[in-house]
């Protein structure tokens, strides 16, 4: 069985790069009246504690979530102007800080981190609908437990099952409209292909839904050959895209790349980098990234290297 458990990376830079695009999107599908299913192939256990075990183990959240709180404490300066007028923070970065606020009312350090569930539930409206799947045992049922506080009835399902041959049986939802948010561990190197396979699949029964997959920018070739291989499964079904990358630190050297063959296990000291790919991303969410990636640069950027990218194209 899978030994990948999230806890050990709740809110860190790649959460916050995923979490911020899904508020993001979100905030943008839930304009329109017409009911939203949101479908999550791969839902982790929902909620995580930040002064646990697991996360003070990793301690990933200080170079992410935390970083972003206490950068809100103190107001960064524009680097544009250079004056001392505090930078206005981007919406999209206030809409992300808010949500993991309303899961830390109680003064203090934040404590809980919301897992892409419990961020989705909170920005559904009651007629949504809300497809969780999550394959490991002890995840599944602590999301089960997690899922069931929140008495949402048939609102919400968990479903202890593979994400990827289980995203089907939904689409195309009743209501015609549909966010899937793919985020596997790609702890098997298998993944990379699964979730190409999925999407063309979900694309030919539901051509209009927003399909979004975080994956990780890491020395591996499938992991570098993805979001192309996306970008070619969008353009070929005549939909629009949208890549957004991040990268904290220097990670192993780029050239590194084309050394390594497909079995290749690099070391690497962590994750440093992560990239969001979405196709028929929702109007205004390329603003609202062109606005707020900057921002999570200024402030979660380790070294001269952090940067991040935002391509689009139809
Ligand atoms: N999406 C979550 C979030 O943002 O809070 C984090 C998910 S974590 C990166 C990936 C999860 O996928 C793990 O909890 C893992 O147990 C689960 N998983 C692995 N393979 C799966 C599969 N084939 N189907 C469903 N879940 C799977």
């Amino acid at each position: 069985m899978f030994s990948y458990r999230h806890a050990f990376h709740a809110g860190n830079h790649a959460d916050v790069l995923k979490h911020l695009t899904l508020v993001a999107m979100l905030k943008r599908l839930t304009e329109k009246e017409a009911a939203l299913t949101v479908v999550d192939t791969h839902a982790g256990a929902g909620l995580y504690r930040l002064d646990g075990d697991y996360a003070n183990t990793s301690g990933e959240a200080a170079e992410g979530v935390f970083r972003l709180i206490s950068a809100q404490k103190q107001p960064a300066v524009s680097a544009k102007s250079g004056n001392s007028a505090p930078e206005t923070v981007a919406s999209a970065l206030q809409d992300y800080l808010d949500i993991v606020q309303t899961f830390n009312t109680g003064g203090g350090a934040a404590r809980v981190y919301p897992g892409s569930p419990f961020i989705t539930e909170q920005l559904l409206r009651p007629h949504d609908k809300l497809k969780l799947f999550e394959l490991h045992p002890t995840d599944g049922r602590t999301l089960d437990a997690n899922i069931a506080q929140l008495e949402a009835g048939k609102r919400v399902a968990v479903l202890n099952a593979d994400g990827f041959e289980g995203l089907k049986q939904f689409l195309p939802p009743p209501s015609r409209r549909a966010l899937v948010l793919c985020d596997p561990s790609y702890e098997l190197k298998s993944d990379y292909a699964r979730v190409q396979t999925m999407l063309a699949e979900a694309l030919k029964r539901f051509a209009t839904g927003v399909y979004a997959v975080w994956y990780p920018i890491i020395p591996r070739m499938e992991a570098h050959d993805l979001p192309r291989k996306l970008r070619t499964l969008a353009t070929k079904a005549g939909k629009p895209w949208l890549h957004a990358t991040l990268a904290i630190k220097s990670g192993q050297a780029a050239p590194e790349l084309h050394k390594l063959g497909t079995d290749a296990k690099p070391q690497r000291p962590g994750l440093t980098a992560s990239g969001m790919f979405v196709i028929n991303p929702p109007f205004g969410l390329k603003p609202a990234l062109a606005e707020a990636l900057p921002q999570l640069v200024a402030r979660l950027g380790q070294d001269k290297t952090a940067a991040h990218t935002l391509d689009s194209g139809s």
